[in-house]
Formats: structure tokens, C-alpha cells, sequence
């Protein structure tokens, strides 16, 4: 085919990133470029489109697609490092409607509604100023940790979400009390069995002095049957990597009676997308 006379009318990158995760932890092949000059272009009409479709919403599959248009180095979006995801998520925002969002926020103190505007380039210059600590150092052990997939990470959540679901209309059902009894344990067992992949899942490999082991069901079966300390060792610095990781807070006043709080908002593509 000839080449398009419209092709110099295309989108160009409208920001250049440099990646919170330096390019590190994306499957082979599913990430090509420097990560430090990696270009952001707007979305298409049909990517906005997406991005209002449920479906694909709940399932991950309108951020990946989006991303995967808009990241062009980015070849396959479900790889993407957890780590990645907000930063990618509000440069493309940025790059579609601008530096600014409007955040509405309700005064605790007297009520008034206030409307504040929310410097989107702020929140990626924290993301980039963040470090992820990948190493948990138990002794004689050494754990090498790594952040989630974006596939991990929305499997994990729409798991979490279905089984919250049944919970939630287990409770309003009228079923025997001992029958109940028996499927919340059951839920509950199921809920604890996802926490404990997600931390397989989070580990990349665990060294030794005489072995480095990687094999998924090895490192299953030693956190089954390691004491309580160390697991919570883990736990925990995973969760300090994942709350450092959170959309950082703005500071706001109110207008009316000036009273000072604390505001953040949540990357919930229906509204984060959408046309003001
Ligand atoms: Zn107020």
C-alpha cells in the first residue's frame, strides 16, 4: 500500500514520561523503548468510547486497550507493572484534556461545596520520585519481590469483588442458618486462599545460601509452613510498598469558612475519563 498523504495529520505525543518502574518488571517483549522518554499521545475517538463501555471497564480490558494506543512502546498493556498503571493512566489524561482536573469536594465543617483544581502533572512527578523496594530481608533468607501485573492485579480484584458480592447476599438470604454457616466459611476460606496468592504472586524468587528458588509451588509450600513473624515480615513490606504507591493527597481549603482538609481522588476510569 502507497503511503498516506494524511499520515503527517496524525496524532503526535502530546508528554514524554519517564516510567515510575524504570522499565523493570515487564514480560518480555511486552515493553520496547526508553522508559525514560517514553511518549504519551491523546485518546482517539474510539478509545473515549471504550473507556465508557462496562464490560470492558470492569474487566481491565478498556485501560489495556487504551493504554496500548496511547503508549505505543507499550505492546501489551497486561503486563504492565502495577507501579505503572496511575502514572500512565493520568498522563493519557493529561495528554487528552490538560494539566488541570476539577475535584469536587463537600466541607466537612459548613457544607459548602467546593470545586478544586487538581495539578495532574504534581501527582506524576510523585510517582516518579518514588522507589520500590524490592528485597525483604529475613536473615539466611533474602526474598526478591516484584509488584503485580496489571492482569495479577484485576484478576485479584474482580476474585475479591465476587466473593464480597456473595457475602453481601448471603446475608440478606433466607436460607437455614446452619446452611449459611457453611457457605460464609466456605467464602471466607476462599478469600484468605486469594491473599496467600497474592503473595506468591508477589514474590519473585527466595534466596538461600545454598539454592535460589523460583518454582511457584516451593515458595507456596514454605509460606504454608513458615512461622508467624516472618510471614508478617512479608506482609508487611508489601503493604508499605503498595500504600507508598497510593494516589497522593491534596491539601484544600474551604472557601466559605476556610477549614483545612485533605482530599484524593480515585483513578475510577467512568469519571476520570469523561469529558468536562
Ligand atoms: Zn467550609
Amino acid at each position: 500500500m502507497s503511503t498516506n498523504p494524511l499520515q503527517k495529520y496524525f496524532r503526535q505525543p502530546k508528554l514524554f514520561l519517564s516510567l515510575p518502574s524504570k522499565g523493570l518488571y515487564y514480560s518480555e517483549n511486552s515493553f520496547n523503548g526508553d522508559s525514560n522518554n517514553m511518549p504519551v499521545f491523546a485518546m482517539t475517538g474510539m478509545d473515549e468510547i471504550i473507556m465508557k463501555t462496562p464490560d470492558a471497564l470492569f474487566n481491565g480490558e478498556a485501560t489495556t486497550k487504551v493504554i496500548e494506543s496511547c503508549c505505543p512502546y507499550i505492546k501489551d498493556a497486561k503486563s504492565v507493572p502495577s507501579l505503572d498503571i496511575d502514572t500512565l493512566l493520568v498522563a493519557i489524561r493529561i495528554a487528552t484534556f490538560g494539566e488541570k482536573m476539577t475535584v469536587e469536594h463537600t466541607c466537612a465543617n459548613c457544607g459548602t461545596e467546593n470545586d478544586f483544581d487538581v495539578d495532574l502533572k504534581s501527582v506524576i512527578d510523585h510517582y516518579s520520585s518514588l522507589n520500590f523496594e524490592n528485597e525483604v530481608d529475613l536473615g539466611e533468607i533474602i526474598i526478591q519481590i516484584k509488584p503485580l501485573s496489571y492482569q495479577e492485579l484485576t484478576d485479584f480484584n474482580i476474585e475479591n469483588f465476587k466473593l464480597q458480592r456473595m457475602l453481601f447476599q448471603l446475608n440478606d438470604s433466607e436460607m437455614l442458618d446452619a446452611d449459611k454457616r457453611k457457605l460464609v466459611d466456605d467464602i471466607y476460606s476462599r478469600l484468605a486462599q486469594i491473599q496467600l496468592d497474592l503473595i506468591v504472586a508477589s514474590i519473585e524468587s527466595v534466596r538461600v545460601p545454598d539454592a535460589v528458588v523460583s518454582e511457584k509451588e516451593f515458595v507456596k509450600e514454605w509460606l504454608a509452613n513458615m512461622d508467624a513473624t516472618n510471614y508478617d515480615k512479608i506482609k508487611e513490606k508489601l503493604e508499605k510498598n503498595r500504600d507508598a504507591w497510593n494516589m497522593p493527597k491534596q491539601d484544600v481549603q474551604c472557601s466559605s469558612c476556610g477549614t483545612q482538609d485533605q482530599i484524593s481522588f480515585t483513578l475510577d476510569q467512568a469519571s476520570f475519563f469523561v469529558r468536562e
